[in-house]
């Protein structure tokens, strides 16, 4: 399936939550969310009608995957790798989530947005370890540094996302250097360390996968 390429305000629009596309425009009265455009379609009340029980497990896995940015195959794909390991599953998907190194990107405030995070990947302006990495789903580990390649830490969108630093700082489990441009993934956070994503419901995401 090809990566949506669509404006992506469409999506926050279609489910009617802020799914924070696109960096600071989604703290801005700009957002549609925010401006309560309705859901696109040519009868967005009849969308948002009752939804079948699986009508919302399927929302909620929408969203999530939005959220991330990512495809129908590879967010399966994560799933089932979180299915395979012990502990318990939505746990263990979130876990994986943040691990994926545009995500760890995005957290540290090197970008604005994931979206921004997986061009910086994609294009070798991201090191792991003092190395390039250019594969946006790889998992980072405990303990890595993540910097931007020194030749591109003068790029005004990672200084423009560093701002935000200043702001409201980092998640708890990392740690940055904005002056270098660089950060540490501390240790794996835990469910209910990822405030911002508190009402996902990754139970329904659960029952949508085991039909
Ligand atoms: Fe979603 Fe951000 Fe667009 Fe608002 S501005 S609708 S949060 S992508």
């Amino acid at each position: 399936m090809a990566r949506y390429t669509g404006a992506v305000c469409r999506l926050c629009r279609a489910e009617q939550k802020k799914l924070m596309l696109k960096g600071e425009r989604c703290k801005s009265d700009k957002c549609a969310i925010n401006k309560k455009r309705a859901a696109p379609g040519k009868d967005p009340k009849a969308r948002q009608g009752k939804r079948s029980e699986y009508g919302i497990q399927l929302r909620e896995k929408q969203k999530l995957k939005r959220i991330y940015g990512m495809q129908e195959k590879q967010f399966s794909l994560f799933f089932e790798r979180a299915l395979r390991m012990s502990g318990i599953t939505g746990e263990n998907l979130f876990v994986l989530l943040e691990r994926r190194l545009d995500n760890v990107v995005y957290r540290l405030r090197l970008a604005a947005s994931r979206r921004q995070a997986r061009q910086l990947v994609l294009h070798g302006h991201i090191l792991v370890n003092g190395k390039r990495v250019d594969i946006p789903s790889s998992l980072v580990q405990p303990g890595d540094v993540v910097e931007v390649l020194a030749s591109s830490k003068g790029f005004a969108l990672v200084k423009e996302a560093l701002k935000e630093v200043g702001k409201s700082g980092v998640m708890p489990w990392l740690e940055i250097d904005a002056d270098n441009c660089r950060g540490k993934f501390l240790a794996i956070p835990r469910r209910n360390d990822i405030t911002d994503l508190a009402d996902i419901k990754e139970q329904m995401i659960i029952e949508y996968y085991s039909k």
